[in-house]
């Protein structure tokens, strides 16, 4: 088994060439190149602006190349919660902003002959409760009404026509979702990035921002990092999950996003057919769980990749190994036998309201925290991040908001996480056994 990203293997260039010399000073400097800091970088170059890109290792080799490239744009608290919080048109522009972004993702892809096997292919959520189920039927019409949606509620009948389990009381299917190849759409993006004339730099490490009283312009910082500083007309900090606790930079960040590992598996060359036989919807999906897993048919159909939570921090155990299989062979039983190719994992970003998150503070602007949909989020945010910091759009996005609220006793460090799990993980328990006895 490789304990390594499955879209890493490819033959698409997924490196940059290491910058000889660090430049003295730029229009826009963007911490992390991710798809969030290419996104905003590439913005900005394409008005014709200087940009660097500084990423503390490889570009991309963050959460960029390591999820499970579904592109759902997926919003975590349902549009009734929302509703409930913050009023019924600010849930319809957050659910109608996810339209924008995803057709905006497609078109990117097209425009800049960005082959990515991008597809639209629809997402199926599995329900794992009558009671999850019957939420879902109110979520279905809330979506129908938003223009761009269609969803469709699918009853336990016919579940079989997506994926044949009997694990789900029925299911929510949202044919506008779709996926794509990370690591394919990275080489390209990668690609685009530097014909923009922007100029990535790996292995830089961002150690402090500071004001820069010596410039005119009052946002100007002076980006100090590894190999020496940087003027900054502006800074965009687009290191989400990555952050990390050490340094001095990114506390103020690090103390709202709580950085949570998910651990994906591939299994071993299945062919197109038996993918079929037990997916017929060849579609993205997903499930209720407290524990949740997403899982896929990889982009050439012939495999199949899942994740959810990980045991471990770094690389992954066998224990993340055996508790990710574990999950697919209850789903589909006839996979106990399957061989498990790959299994890596990364840190996906959340902070406490659950939704992406664009902000400024003291002269900074921000974007992260996509709570596992960064696929779509990162790259539309990363983009409306830098237009609002160069001031070249004054259309911003529903994301654009106060920074989120700064989570109590941490301060990057989510010890909390193995306990959530663990009470996570009893409710799917409970909700099982209920499944066996009936
Ligand atoms: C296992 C997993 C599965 C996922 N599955 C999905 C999915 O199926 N669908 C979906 O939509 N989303 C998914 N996601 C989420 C998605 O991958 C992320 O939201 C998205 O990639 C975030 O991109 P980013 O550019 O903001 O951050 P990243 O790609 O994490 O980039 C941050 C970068 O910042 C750099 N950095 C950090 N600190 C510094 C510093 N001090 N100086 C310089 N650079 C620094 C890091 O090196 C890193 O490269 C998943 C994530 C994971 C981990």
């Amino acid at each position: 088994m490789k304990l390594s990203s499955y879209w890493w293997d490819i033959e698409e260039n997924l490196h940059t060439t290491p910058a000889d010399h660090l430049p003295h000073a730029a229009d826009l400097v963007v911490v992390g190149a991710g798809f969030t800091g290419l996104s905003a970088g590439l913005t900005a170059a394409r008005q014709g602006r200087s940009v660097v890109i500084l990423d503390a290792g490889h570009p991309g080799f963050g959460a960029s190349t390591r999820n499970g490239g579904i592109c759902s744009g997926h919003i975590r608290i349902s549009h009734a919660v929302l509703t409930e919080r913050y009023g019924q048109d600010y849930a319809d522009r957050v659910y109608g902003e996810g339209i924008d972004a995803r057709a905006d993702l497609v078109k990117f892809c097209t425009e800049e002959g960005i082959e990515c096997q991008i597809t639209k292919a629809g997402h199926f959520n599995g329900a794992m409760s009558q009671k999850d189920y019957d939420k879902m039927g109110r979520q279905c019409d809330a979506l129908n009404a938003i223009p761009g949606h269609d969803v469709e509620l699918i009853p336990r009948e016919r579940v079989h026509d997506e994926i044949v389990t009997d694990r789900f009381y029925g299911g929510l299917l949202r044919r506008e979702i779709g996926g794509f190849h990370p690591g394919k759409f990275f080489a390209g993006l990668l690609r685009v990035v530097q014909d923009s004339g922007a100029l990535i730099v790996p292995k830089t490490v961002v150690e402090a921002i500071e004001d820069d009283h010596g410039q005119t312009s009052p946002q100007a910082k002076l980006v100090r990092t590894s190999r020496g500083s940087i003027q900054a007309r502006q800074v965009i900090v687009a290191s989400n999950g990555y952050t990390g606790q050490r340094r001095s930079f990114g506390r103020f960040l690090r103390q709202r996003i709580v950085p949570v590992q998910s651990c994906i598996i591939v299994t071993e060359h299945l062919g197109r057919d038996r993918v079929k036989a037990l997916m017929p919807g060849l579609r993205m999906y997903g499930n209720t769980a407290q524990l949740s897993s997403y899982f896929r048919p990889v982009p050439d159909e012939d495999r199949i990749l899942l994740g959810s939570r990980s045991f471990d921090s770094l690389e992954p155990s066998g224990r993340s190994v055996s508790f990710l299989k574990n999950k697919l062979v209850d789903m589909l039983p006839g996979l106990s036998d399957v061989k498990i190719d790959y299994c890596w994992l990364g840190n996906v970003a959340f902070n406490q309201r659950q939704l992406p998150s664009m902000f400024q503070h003291n002269g900074v602007f921000y974007s992260a925290g996509y709570a596992g949909s960064g696929t779509v989020w990162a790259r539309w945010l990363g983009k409306k991040t830098a237009e609002l910091a160069m001031g070249m759009s004054n259309q911003t996005s529903v994301f654009y908001d106060a920074p989120p609220p700064r989570i109590p006793l941490y301060d990057g460090n989510p010890w909390f996480m193995p306990v959530i799990n663990g009470w996570f993980a009893v409710q799917d328990k409970v909700n099982e056994w209920g499944f066996r006895l009936k």
